[in-house]
């Protein structure tokens, strides 16, 4: 009896349930090209909680479980020096930019969807923008920089969110 080989690319390629081309093997963290938020091209994203979240989700479908796994965008961040930087998901579509006297932030919008959000000096906001990467839902301005974002009224807004 032959044995099936798994399917290979840039790492071990796995479906939405983390699940390799042989059925029973699972594969995740590293080594595992799984389905990226945005693109929904299979990816390695390289970071630290992608691999616990897929390890554990890996694990339990490994003991007979059928968890999918939960998409996540690729994001880098930086804390030292004197500054606080987050870049996540894609830098695609209309830029929103807000800015203060110490920090920046730049939103990404196509089709009125969030594709990826920069934060300087202030990371705070990163919880709220990443769940809206999540969402995919159409999003309005005021939504975006509105209360509670403390974007502040030093935005520029592009032309076709200007209006609001
Ligand atoms: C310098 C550096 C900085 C990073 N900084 C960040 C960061 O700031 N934030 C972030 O989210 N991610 C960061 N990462 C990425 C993060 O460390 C990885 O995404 C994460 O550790 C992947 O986990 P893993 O379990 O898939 O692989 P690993 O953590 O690499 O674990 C694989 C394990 O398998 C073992 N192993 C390898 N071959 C064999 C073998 N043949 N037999 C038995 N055991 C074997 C290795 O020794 C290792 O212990 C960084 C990585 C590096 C290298």
């Amino acid at each position: 009896m032959g044995v099936r080989r798994l399917d290979l690319d840039a790492g071990i390629v796995v479906d939405d349930f983390l699940q390799t081309s042989r059925p029973g093997i699972f594969a995740c963290g590293d080594v595992a090209q799984a389905r990226e938020l945005l693109s929904g091209e299979r990816r390695i994203l390289g970071l630290y909680p992608v691999a616990v979240q897929q390890g554990w989700i890996a694990g339990k479908n490994a003991l007979g479980r059928r968890l999918a796994y939960r998409p996540q965008p690729s994001m880098n961040s930086l804390k030292g020096l004197s500054f606080r930087l987050m870049v996540v998901g894609r830098q695609q579509g209309e830029a929103i930019v807000a800015r203060g006297k110490d920090w920046l932030r730049k939103l990404y919008l196509q089709d009125a969807k969030l594709q990826g959000f920069v934060l300087l000096g202030q990371v705070s906001q990163a919880g709220m923008y990443m769940d809206l990467l999540h969402r995919q839902r159409p999003l309005k301005t005021a939504e975006l920089l509105g209360q509670g974002t403390g974007a502040g009224p030093g935005c520029r807004l592009p032309g076709t969110w200007a209006a609001g």
